[in-house]
């Protein structure tokens, strides 16, 4: 077979055998698959040999771009050892050194702070560390002799994974307004969406009267709320909607006036996303609860962590006939390739000073976003560090949306796919997510085909 008819193959089957997530696969089955076959740096690399710009890092995970030499290595050098063994009963190397890792780094980012995160709980993607940290809340309360609290409290936009806890809290109705009869109840705050105040008012004018409508609930519902749940700082996968700064330190100051547990999603803005380690540090937040994936491997391998206090872990130690066990686990917990690959992940950021110099990179965007803006089919523009979204408007001055339907940003990312830069749309929102260590060229290549292609598809 030659090498087309191989790759000819491959699509059929392709085709054939998977059914890909999030994607409505009659329009898939419509055209030939993009397979990759090559990673290096912000690049991929199709199986035709086209090179495109990976303008959203694999999916949010690619922090330090694409075959990274020491990540590479230190995976190679673990295979030799172990690939996998279980913690339930057992503890393994890179495991345990990626933890002592973890609290090291979230003592680093909230210096002398009283409350500190003290134990890693692992699991293997996003959705899992949320899931994890919500039965943990869950079951803090009964161990503390409190009852009734069966709830949490999330916010509008919010996005927490796809596993039905994590559904249960979250508040994109196109995602999850199917699964409502199989979900566990959850009081919704409004997100600090200023750009579509979803209570009319403006900010700073408005003196955060989400944070007041979020307190109303807390008031009546407390009693029935383990944890409020956030992402803090950005709400990615709802628009990449970035908060004004306070809204976080007024959330945290809600959760100990009401006396519910915190909980920090950073699955997203984790690991350098936001230019600081964690999105929490922008305003010296510590979580009881934060979750940690994506970018902690750069994608290599599914990892996830769930961190928290000595508070809520020693509520769980008892004698073994109290069943104050916390009981929960999976099959590939703390597996010793993943946490090898998390670890030169880590000690990359070190090395090269990842997040010192993002500094460049993040200038840039925002001066290419604040082009951007002036179009005449964009809302607004929005980022904190390297997250940014593009929302795009059927009418600037009104901001009335495009239907959904129309998939205006499904174009635009169609538009910039020919154009050799990979971007995947939330809606109407482009997202620009890029690798922390991308160049000032690329970083400039790939804003000037996500301007082009907006121009392009918002004048037909
Ligand atoms: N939480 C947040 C904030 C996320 O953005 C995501 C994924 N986009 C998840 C949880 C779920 O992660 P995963 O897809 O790895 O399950």
């Amino acid at each position: 077979m030659s090498y087309l008819d191989e790759i000819k193959h491959l699509e059929e089957s392709d085709k054939e055998f998977i059914w890909h997530p999030f994607t409505q696969m009659k329009g898939w089955l419509e055209q030939d698959p993009i397979i990759i076959v090559e990673g290096r740096d912000c690049f991929v690399k199709d199986a035709y040999g086209k090179w495109y710009l990976d303008g959203v890092s694999s999916l949010w995970v690619s922090i330090h771009g694409h075959r990274k030499q020491e990540i590479d290595d230190a995976v190679k050098a673990q295979l030799d050892k172990l690939a996998h063994s279980t913690l339930l009963g057992l503890s393994n190397i890179p495991a345990i050194q990626l933890a002592e890792k973890l609290i090291g780094l979230t003592d680093r980012s909230f210096p002398g702070n009283e409350r500190r995160l003290t134990k890693v709980f692992y699991s293997d993607n996003g959705s899992t560390a949320v899931e994890v940290a919500l039965k943990m809340a869950f079951q803090y309360w009964i161990h503390k002799g409190v009852r009734g609290r069966n709830s949490f409290l999330s916010l509008n936009y919010g996005y927490h994974g796809d596993t039905l806890g994590a559904v249960s809290i979250g508040g994109i109705a196109i995602f999850h307004s199917t699964f409502q009869p199989l979900l566990f109840k959850s009081f919704k705050a409004p997100a600090p969406y200023c750009y579509r105040c979803e209570i009319g008012k403006t900010f700073p004018a408005c003196s955060f009267a989400c944070l007041k409508e979020m307190e109303n609930i807390l008031q009546q519902h407390s009693t029935e709320i383990g944890a409020v749940v956030i992402e803090p700082v950005v709400q990615a996968a709802g628009g990449m909607i970035v908060w004004p700064g306070g809204y976080l330190s007024g959330v945290r100051e809600l959760c100990y006036k009401y006396n519910v547990l915190l909980i920090a999603d950073e699955v997203a803005t984790g690991f350098g996303r936001t230019g600081r380690m964690f999105a929490s540090e922008h305003e010296s937040v510590v979580p009881d609860i934060m979750c940690l994936s994506k970018g902690i491997t750069n994608g290599y391998l599914p990892l996830a962590a769930t961190l928290t206090t000595d508070d809520v872990f020693n509520a769980f130690l008892g004698e073994f006939s109290e069943l104050k066990t916390f009981f929960h686990g999976h099959s590939y917990t703390g597996n010793p390739l993943a946490c090898a690959a998390a670890l030169a992940c880590l000690q990359v950021f070190e090395k090269e000073h990842t997040l010192e110099k993002a500094g460049d990179a993040i200038a840039l965007l925002e001066s290419k976003l604040e082009d951007i803006a002036e179009l005449p089919y964009v809302g607004n523009v929005r980022n904190k560090g390297l997250m940014a979204g593009i929302e795009l408007v059927r009418d600037k001055s009104s901001g009335e949306q495009y239907d959904w339907e129309e998939r205006m940003g499904w174009k635009v990312a169609c538009k910039a796919r020919g154009e050799g830069v990979l971007i995947r749309p939330l809606g109407n929102v482009i997202v620009i997510m890029p690798p922390i260590s991308i160049s000032a060229e690329s970083m400039e290549h790939l804003m000037d085909v996500v301007k082009k292609s907006i121009e392009n598809v918002s004048s037909k």
